[in-house]
Order: C-alpha cells, then sequence, then structure tokens
C-alpha cells in the first residue's frame, strides 16, 4: 500500500486474552482499514475466566504517547476504553485539548465508560467514574455507554425503551455531543436495541439478537469500528450504524477460546476481502 490510511487513536488497556482493549481496538481499525495506533493506561492480567488484576502506566507515559503519535502521525479519530485510575482521565482530558481532539479541537472522540468486565471484575478505580463524567463526557462527540454503565453515570436503571430515553437525556446533560445508549443487555427484548441521540433526534437501531455466550470485546469492538468510520470522516449517525452492522457480524461469528467467555470476531472481513 502506497496511500496513507487515516489514522485512528485508542487510549485504553491491555487485555493478555487477546479478545479486548487494545488487542480488540487493533484488530477492528485494520478490519476497517484504518491505521490504529495506542495509548496504553494499562495492564490487564486475563484470560476468559476473568480479570485476575492489572497495573496501570504511568501518568505521563500515558499523556507521551498521545503526544508523540498526534505530533508526528496525525489522528484522524480517537477513542478511550479501560482508563483505570482518575489521575489518568484528568491528564489525558487536557492533553487531548492541547492535541486539538475531541470537541475543543476539531477531531472526532469517542468515549467508550469502561468501567466492569462482563464477569464483573472492576476496571476503574472507584474515584474515577466521576472524572469521567466531568474530564471526558465534555469533550466526547459519541458516548456509547452499556446498560450497566449507564446505572453506574446517572442512577437511570434502563428497563424497557422509555428509559432508555430518559437515561440519553440524562448522560446528554453531561455535555457529549451524542449519545449511543447500547440495549445489547435489555435480555428481555429479542432484539438488540440501541438508541442514538444528540437531544434533538433519537434513532433506534434494532437488530438481531444472537444465542452466543462469547462476546467477550464486544463494547470495544463496536466503539472502535464506529472510531474507524469516523476516522474517514463520515457524519456520527452513518458511523454508529456502520458500526452496529460490523459487531452484529463480529458476534455472529464469535468463538470459543479457553473455558470461559470467547471474544467477538472480525475475521470474517477479512475473509470476506479476500474471497
Ligand atoms: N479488559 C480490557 C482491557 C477492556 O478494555 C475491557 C472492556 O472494555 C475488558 C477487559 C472487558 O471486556 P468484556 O466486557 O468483554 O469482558
Amino acid at each position: 500500500m502506497t496511500t496513507t490510511p487515516r489514522t485512528a487513536l485508542t487510549i485504553a488497556g491491555s487485555d493478555s486474552g487477546g479478545g479486548a482493549g487494545i488487542q480488540a481496538d487493533l484488530r477492528t481499525f485494520f478490519a476497517c482499514g484504518v491505521h490504529g495506533m495506542t495509548a496504553v493506561t494499562a495492564v490487564t492480567v486475563q484470560n476468559s475466566l476473568g480479570v485476575q488484576g492489572f497495573s496501570e502506566i504511568p501518568v505521563d507515559v500515558v499523556t507521551a504517547q498521545i503526544r508523540a503519535v498526534a505530533a508526528d502521525m496525525g489522528v484522524d479519530a480517537a477513542k478511550t476504553g479501560m482508563l483505570a485510575t482518575a489521575d489518568i482521565i484528568h491528564a489525558v482530558g487536557k492533553t487531548l485539548d492541547e492535541v486539538h481532539i475531541g470537541r475543543n479541537g476539531r477531531i472526532p472522540f469517542v468515549v467508550d465508560p469502561v468501567a466492569a468486565s462482563m464477569h464483573g471484575d472492576s476496571l476503574l478505580r472507584e474515584e474515577a467514574l466521576d472524572a469521567i463524567r466531568t474530564e471526558l463526557f465534555p469533550r466526547a462527540t459519541l458516548v456509547t455507554p452499556n446498560l450497566d454503565e449507564v446505572r453506574l453515570l446517572t442512577g437511570v436503571a434502563v428497563t424497557d425503551t422509555g428509559s432508555q430515553r430518559a437515561a440519553a437525556d440524562a448522560l446528554l446533560e453531561l455535555g457529549p455531543q451524542w449519545v449511543l445508549v447500547k440495549g445489547g443487555h435489555l435480555y428481555g427484548n429479542p432484539r438488540c436495541v440501541d438508541l442514538l441521540s444528540d437531544g434533538e433526534r433519537y434513532v433506534e437501531l434494532a437488530g438481531p439478537r444472537y444465542d452466543t455466550e462469547h462476546t467477550h470485546g464486544g463494547g470495544d469492538t463496536l466503539a472502535s469500528a464506529i472510531t474507524a468510520a469516523l476516522a474517514k470522516g463520515r457524519p456520527v449517525p452513518d458511523a454508529v450504524a456502520a458500526g452496529k452492522r460490523f459487531i452484529e457480524r463480529c458476534v455472529a461469528e464469535a468463538y470459543p477460546l479457553g473455558a470461559g467467555v470467547g471474544p467477538v470476531s472480525p475475521f470474517w472481513r477479512l475473509s470476506q476481502d479476500n474471497a
């Protein structure tokens, strides 16, 4: 390839099992045709059975990674995943302003407010939730919480599409331009219905619910696919629709690995391109 592809930056944690975190983000960026770059925030020790622990990266090393790639290679869109501590979140917020990422600059910025793994293992020190609200949400082009994260961040318990709309409004009060309230964990619903809103438009995105327990890394993969589409210059509603189509295929083709929860898979995209 001689043409420089668009670039996307993930500010997130490492998953030693390769299913979630920066590993999921990088392979999604690759599958979506953008060059992926990383600012690693923490190293988790985990496998298909859960997270056994994590160690955060020193704050100045996190911010130096962001500055290094932004200054030289350029960032067309960025996302955050696991940020581990309030100190990292505060420093990331300031650094994003310096390099013009987020609403204070011009570069699209997606916040996936990762709080815990699907096994319930914490990925965020407790005091850090408030920093996500105050430092990241006002800078975000789009935030992509699941229902547990919605409850932690706003106190709203989503039980149906009505309360999903109330949750979107409560999240928008925190300052992001768009919110995507993911309904995948609303198990009573035979479809997966996500709600996208900027306070004026409320768009329901309904998709199939697949019968698989292997959904590790699903949230990261969706947020990364959306970020890749934003890096290519697509408007938020188009980027979210493209991301949702992408994650649906990844969940449909998720595979078992280890004794616990296997990862969602972007392999289908590669085999399609090679066919
Ligand atoms: N590990 C890391 C580093 C993550 O970023 C995430 C999710 O964002 C997880 C684990 C949890 O993934 P899951 O919710 O699929 O267990």
